[in-house]
Parts: C-alpha cells; sequence; structure tokens
C-alpha cells in the first residue's frame, strides 16, 4: 500500500485536463479538489453528462478546439489514453519539460487503497469484473475502475476503497511512470493495436510489461505461464514481486493450474488449497478458465475462503458482447461476440463451439494476421459472412478454408444471410476480429444491432 511518497509530480498549479471523456472529467474533479487550477479542453464535442459534471464542479473547459498556449501554460497534463504520443501538442508538451501523465497516475497519487491492476490483449474486462465480483462477495471494500465504469479519479474524490481493482489497457501503461501495483496481473499478450506501436510488436510487449514498473517485493505478478510473448518478455522485463504463474499445461508450488481430474487448483503455500471442478465455473470456454485463474489467484492471495471464491465464480455473470448467447431460434443458437475485436479473442470464441460455425466477422482491420484461424476455420466454420466497408485481406487470408465467403451490406442484412447458411444444430457467431467504426458507433453499438437483427428474425 502507499503509492504517494514515490510521486513527484507538481501539487497545485495550472492543471490541463486534454481529452474530456470518463477519465479526464473525473481526473479534472480530483484535480480541483487538490487545489489545482484545473482547465479542460477537447477537440471535440463534449457528451451531455461530463458538461454537466464540469459545470457542477465550476470547471471552465473548451470544446471543438484546442488553445495551443493555454494547454503549454500548464505544470501537468493528464491525457486521454485515446490521444496518441505523437500529436503535434502532446511533442511540444514533452519538448517543454511539461510531464503528460494518465488519470491513473495522476489519481493512484491520492489514495492508499491496494491496486489490483488487470492487463492484458484479451480478457481484462471479464477478468477484473470477475475479480471484483469475488472480492466484493467476500464483503472487501472495493471499488471498480480503469477502463471500466467510473473512472479510478473520481471514485478516489468521491468514494473511500480499501482496494480498487483497475483494467488497465496499454494505452493508459504507456503515460505511468511512477504507478506501483500492489497486485499486477497480466493475462496474455498477442498483437494488437500495433497501429499504435510503430507496427513493431516488441513496442506493445514493452508497454504491457509496465505493469510491473516500480513494484516491490511484498507485491505480486500474476502472470500466464502458457502464453509465449509474456514468457519470452519476462527474460528482459523483471519483477521483483512475488511471482504466481497460471497455466492449463503445468503444476506449480505456488500459482493455478488443471490437476489430472480436470480441476482448477489455486495453490498458495501457507493457505488452505483451493480445488474446483472446472464444470462448476459460471463462465466456459479454456479462455475463460485462465481468467479465473488469474481472479482466483488475486483473491486467495487476499486470503478469501474457498466457499466464498467458489460461490462466486460459480454464479458470476459477464458483461454482453463477450460469448453472450442470444437466443436460440430453429435449433440455431445466436452468439454475440462483439468485443472480440482482434484474431486472438475470435479463436477463444470459435475454439468455444462445437462444428458448425457461421461465423460473422469484419470491420476495420488493425493489422490482423489470420493465419492463426486457419485450422479453426476448417473444421469448425461452415461460413464467413463479412461486415464492414473492406474485407478484401479478410478474402486473402481465408477465401480457401471457408467452404463459403460472402459479403453484406449491413447488419441486418449479415444476420439475415447467416440465418439462411445455418441448420438446426448450427451457431452464428458474431466475432469480429476487427474494430467497429466504419459501420458502427462502437463495438456495443455493433453487437446491439446484432441482436436486434436477431430478434427480427
Ligand atoms: P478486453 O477487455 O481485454 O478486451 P474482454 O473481457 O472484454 O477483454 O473480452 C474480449 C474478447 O476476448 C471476448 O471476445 C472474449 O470472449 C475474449 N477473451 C476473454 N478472455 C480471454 C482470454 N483470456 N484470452 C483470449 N481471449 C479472451
Amino acid at each position: 500500500m502507499g503509492n504517494i511518497p514515490t510521486y513527484h509530480y507538481p501539487q497545485h498549479g495550472k492543471l490541463v485536463v486534454l481529452g474530456a471523456g470518463e477519465s479526464g472529467v473525473g481526473a479534472a474533479i480530483l484535480a480541483r479538489q487538490k487545489g489545482f487550477d484545473v482547465w479542460v479542453t477537447d477537440s471535440g464535442q463534449l457528451a451531455g453528462r461530463y458538461k454537466t459534471q464540469l459545470e457542477d464542479a465550476g470547471i471552465a473547459y473548451e470544446a471543438g478546439g484546442h488553445t495551443e498556449a493555454r494547454i503549454l501554460d500548464a505544470v501537468l497534463v493528464i491525457k486521454s489514453p485515446g490521444i496518441p504520443d505523437h500529436v503535434p501538442i502532446v511533442k511540444q508538451l514533452k519538448d517543454r519539460g511539461i510531464p503528460v501523465i494518465s488519470e491513473i497516475e495522476f489519481a493512484a497519487q491520492y489514495t492508499d487503497a491496494k491496486l489490483i491492476c488487470i492487463t492484458g490483449s484479451n480478457g481484462k474486462s471479464t477478468t477484473t469484473m470477475l475479480t471484483w465480483f469475488i472480492l466484493s462477495q467476500a464483503g472487501l471494500n472495493v471499488g471498480l475502475a480503469g477502463n471500466i465504469g467510473s473512472s479510478f479519479a473520481l471514485q478516489v474524490a468521491t468514494a473511500d476503497y480499501d482496494y480498487y481493482v483497475l483494467e488497465i489497457s496499454s494505452f493508459m501503461l504507456d503515460d505511468m511512470v511512477h504507478f506501483r501495483a500492489d497486485v499486477a496481473v497480466l493475462l496474455n499478450i498477442t498483437p494488437d493495436h500495433l497501429d499504435r506501436y510503430a507496427y513493431k510488436l516488441q513496442n506493445y510487449v514493452d508497454s504491457k510489461f509496465r505493469i510491473i514498473r516500480n513494484q516491490r517485493p511484498e507485491d505480486l505478478f500474476i502472470y500466464c505461464a502458457d502464453d509465449p510473448l509474456t514468457v519470452e518478455g519476462l527474460q528482459t522485463h523483471q519483477s521483483p514481486a512475488r511471482m504466481l504463474p497460471f497455466s492449463l499445461t503445468q503444476q506449480f508450488e505456488a500459482g493455478a493450474y488443471l490437476n489430472e481430474h480436470n480441476q482448477l487448483v489455486i495453490n498458495i503455500p501457507n493457505q488452505a488449497i483451493f480445488i474446483m471442478d472446472i464444470n462448476e465455473i459460471s463462465l466456459q470456454g479454456q479462455h475463460n478458465i485462465y481468467n479465473n485463474m488469474a481472479s482466483g489467484l488475486v483473491a486467495k492471495a487476499q486470503e478469501l475462503r474457498n466457499a466464498s471464491m467458489k460461490e462466486s465464480m460459480s454464479s458470476f455473470k459477464n458483461i454482453p458482447h463477450r460469448l453472450e448467447f442470444v437466443a436460440c431460434i430453429a435449433g440455431v443458437n445466436y452468439i454475440n461476440d462483439s468485443k472480440a475485436t482482434n484474431v486472438n479473442a475470435v479463436w477463444y470464441a470459435l475454439e468455444s463451439f462445437a462444428p458448425r460455425i457461421v461465423l460473422i466477422m469484419g470491420g476495420v482491420d488493425k493489422g490482423n494476421d489470420y493465419e492463426m484461424l486457419r485450422d479453426l476455420i476448417r473444421t469448425k466454420v461452415h461460413a464467413i459472412v463479412c461486415i464492414g466497408k473492406d474485407n478484401s485481406r479478410i478474402y486473402d487470408a481465408l477465401e480457401e478454408d471457408a467452404e463459403i465467403i460472402v459479403n453484406s451490406a449491413s447488419m441486418q442484412d449479415a444476420v439475415q444471410i447467416a440465418s439462411h447458411l445455418a441448420q438446426k444444430g448450427d451457431t452464428v457467431l458474431l466475432s469480429p476480429a476487427c474494430a467497429s467504426f466504419d459501420w458502427f458507433k462502437n463495438y456495443e453499438d455493433r453487437g446491439d444491432q446484432f441482436k436486434e437483427a436477431v430478434m427480427n428474425l
């Protein structure tokens, strides 16, 4: 505990918040509470609720552009994770030595709660929610924040938690310098967002490993020992923290694994061993065993009782858009996995269902390599229905492997086509592997349109 003494940022003066989204507005409110002279600027328009929050707190803001001189006059700048480092204003700030930090870095200075930080390419939201659920069901006073729910900064300003479970994206990690995770969880690393990392995988791996920066021997580092990029990264990124690996193929004296009876084991020396049949876990699929291992290790390390952990792990319900069951129509199951915005998530989705699958995929390709899907497409997928403006890369990569591959004109059209291609017993799976912003507002909108189209069949 106690992140406070290691920070050296200004504690008063002009503070500018770049980007008035959830994190920016929360940071502005916390900064104001701490006595900074706060000003918020956003190049776009502010959502109504953020305007109200800022106005209620008496914080000045501008929308639809950035007044450069005023930004450069700051002693400290808090930047939204959505703004890349290469934009000119960020470069100018850095050239002048003005610290540009994330909302998480800023807010962590003002709490001595225990920070449980979850990152990875896939499974962050699920594992963050699951961990929070297990801890809160056991009666701990725990907040949920980061990339999920209301901002960490706002909660630091208005609540008084003993623990936070934080979902941390690589963009957030990029602006975290002194931050220290009491418990760091790295779920996996597979290529994603490479457009923000100069198309260099190593940069993205390094970014993910920032989660263990500043850790101390009394902290914990929980990671997946089956994940090749994590294991490779460990050779160059070391943490003095106590290491707790999890795996489906190896067993550990301290860590989580599957035993020969297909039971999930969580073994932390000097504590009652936790054993649970994997069929009793509410979230199914191999990826969710990993997620439960990670959450279970966090929980066990907080000395939670096995009975309480089991109860939570068998009753947890995931948030929408992650392998969400929508309906069974004419014997066909419709599954919404709109949150699958990269190839690895699609791999786990395909792995979770029996043949035959009609896969709806496509959208904005962030430099995907479809190679890893080839075998599963051949063995399980009967047809691919493409959504999105340009799917030439999917055609190039998978045309030979899928019996049928067709375009669609809208989500409604895609669902109609899929329903014609599917037979009784099949699964129609929306698992796009791509970002959504060509046809949709965001992944939630894409998933909602899918669900609506299914309901209209
Ligand atoms: P994130 O917040 O990292 O995007 P989510 O929990 O929202 O992760 O899940 C995103 C997608 O990844 C979903 O399609 C989900 O089924 C899949 N997924 C969840 N956990 C894992 C995991 N451990 N490994 C690979 N894919 C996963």
